[in-house]
């Protein structure tokens, strides 16, 4: 029986992927993890920066597939290209992926059995592993020069080919070696590559073949590092990894890992490459189109929890979908992994439903007293961190962080108005934090042409006395207490509004009345009395 796979034919340049329907058997065997002994994953970054959303999904899916197959989950720091290496960057990484939950159980905090996890510290691994080719003859000493290359490169574009090395030195007997190594003549060691017509089954894409053919390549560099996958298949094999998950990007570099593999005659781990995470219009995922950091999504408040879960609607694996979009906790996204489930077809991100997801999982744990404790606490902090020196009197902190005013006022934002506590801190809210000004409370009621102080009374009556402090029965006992006394809500709305927030615009009165809280409306329905009183005199 053949499985329902899609057929791929993919040109990029010179390089062609063949995707074929896999049999059973042959997709079977290409998912022999099911009966490996142990599951043994790395999430592999290069500290260049700051993670973003696909590698935070490469670390998910790693992390998962070890967790739901009793196996060990790796960071390995990938730093041997010095030149684009970020001071700072791993620390970022490791701090991340702690706040997203994804500790790994080896890596570079932690350490392991099969340190260090830096590949910088592991230069003396990459020499031996080097001299063990050299020493089989799989490997050379090469020492053209850099002008040398460049003249291969020029010729042929000149002749439309694709430049690749010559091999040259492949050629050079053991005294010419030694004879350039006393001239001091910098060299590089180089893989011997006959048959680059490689092919494997991609735990994800099935069946890829690729010939891709290439100069020998460079296995250690001039500056004694090693090349970027030369390290990866050492380290791959030294850590005994047993499967690869990473980014579809690296499917073209597959087949320089396997005639490495090949070259030591060391078994290969399975790879599953993870399809490409697009952005909503279906480009690919990148800078030009918004942060894609995960420390921007995290700065913006955004739970971990959430992000995580705003992942996995691409690419599949999780059985978790757009269409009910609900927010799982980490070990039940460990539970519903499924390597099986996971798509070849790139997926989009629509950053409406990140909003959805953080809005539905606020929800659900503000339900739980726990949950609502925290979140309480966490307003307050956020707020007091934000508006540090800008906060008013005592008193008004005091009103204003009270908890279970906090707990009213996310009540109420939650189910509409905010998808995260770090929105109350967005313009629309200032009112909820800073008190209107007194001279600009006074500036105002000097043109309101009416006697504000029986406005104001008026309000203060209806707040002290109103059985229940919500919405509608505020409104309707202001709308009651203003028809009794004949004056016209058209003017006296306004001007509540105003010396309640500073503004003439926003929610309804009531439901800035609400939003305040009790407390804090008296606290400045009274400040504006005093205003109105001092001027009336
Ligand atoms: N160091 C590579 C990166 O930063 C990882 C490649 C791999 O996982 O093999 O994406």
């Amino acid at each position: 029986m053949a499985l329902p796979m899609r057929r791929i034919v993919k040109t990029k340049g010179f390089l062609m992927i063949r995707r074929k329907q896999l049999s059973c058997c042959e997709f079977q065997t290409s998912c022999k993890y099911f009966c490996r002994d142990m599951v043994r994953v790395r999430f592999a970054p290069s500290p260049t920066g700051y993670l973003h959303l696909g590698s935070l999904r490469t670390a998910l899916f790693n992390y998962c597939l070890a967790k739901s197959k009793g196996g060990v989950s790796i960071l390995r720091i990938e730093d041997t290209d010095q030149s684009r290496k970020i001071e700072g960057a791993t620390e970022e990484i490791i701090k991340v992926l702690d706040w997203a939950g994804l500790t790994p159980d080896e890596g570079p905090v932690i350490g392991g059995p099969y340190g260090p996890y830096i590949q910088s510290e592991r230069k003396q691994i990459y020499q031996d592993a080097v001299e063990t080719l050299l020493q089989k003859g799989a490997a050379y000493l090469c020492f053209c020069t850099e002008k040398r290359l460049s003249l291969l490169r020029k010729e042929a574009y000149r002749r439309k080919e694709i430049p690749k090395y010559d091999n040259k030195c492949r050629n050079l007997t053991p005294d010419e070696i030694e004879e350039k190594k006393a001239q001091g003549i910098p060299w590089v060691v180089r893989l011997k590559v006959d048959n680059w017509n490689q092919s494997w089954n991609d735990v994800v894409y099935g069946h890829i073949a690729i010939n891709h053919e290439e100069g020998d390549p460079v296995l250690l560099k001039a500056d004694g590092y090693p090349t970027y996958h030369f390290a990866n298949v050492v380290d791959d094999h030294h850590m005994k990894i047993s499967h690869v998950l990473r980014g579809e990007e690296w499917q073209s570099s597959t087949p320089k890992h396997l005639v490495l593999y090949q070259a030591f005659g060391w078994d290969p781990p399975l790879f599953a490459h993870l399809p490409l995470i697009l952005n909503a219009n279906g480009t690919k995922l990148s800078k030009r189109q918004g942060d894609i950091t995960v420390e921007y999504f995290k700065k913006k408040g955004y739970l971990p929890e959430v992000l995580l879960n705003y992942l996995t609607l691409t690419g599949g694996g999780f059985g978790t979908s757009s269409t009910t979009l609900q927010c799982y906790s980490l070990d039940q996204l460990i539970q519903k992994f499924d390597m099986k489930n996971v798509t070849a077809h790139s997926g989009r991100l629509d950053p409406q439903n990140l909003d959805i997801l953080s809005r539905k999982y606020l929800l659900e744990k503000f339900e739980t007293k726990e949950g609502q404790a925290e979140l309480v606490q966490y307003t307050i902090q956020l707020v007091r961190d934000h508006y540090k020196t800008r906060l008013s009197s005592e008193e008004n902190q005091e009103l204003i962080f009270n908890e279970d005013h906090i707990r009213t006022l996310l009540k109420w934002a939650l189910p509409e108005r905010i998808t995260r506590p770090e929105e109350l801190l967005n313009e629309d809210f200032i009112f909820l934090w800073e008190v209107p000004d007194k001279s600009d409370i006074s500036a105002f009621l000097e043109k309101t042409g009416v006697d504000n102080c029986a406005f104001l009374k008026l309000a203060l009556d209806v707040v002290n006395t109103v059985e229940l402090f919500e919405v509608d029965i505020i409104h309707s006992a202001i709308t009651k207490k203003a028809k009794t006394a004949k004056i016209s809500l058209k003017m006296l709305m306004p001007i509540l509004r105003y010396v309640l927030s500073s503004t003439l615009e926003g929610p309804k009165v009531s439901e800035v009345m609400f939003a305040l809280g009790k407390r804090q409306t008296v606290y400045r329905l009274q400040q504006a009395l005093e205003v109105a009183d001092s001027s009336a005199l």
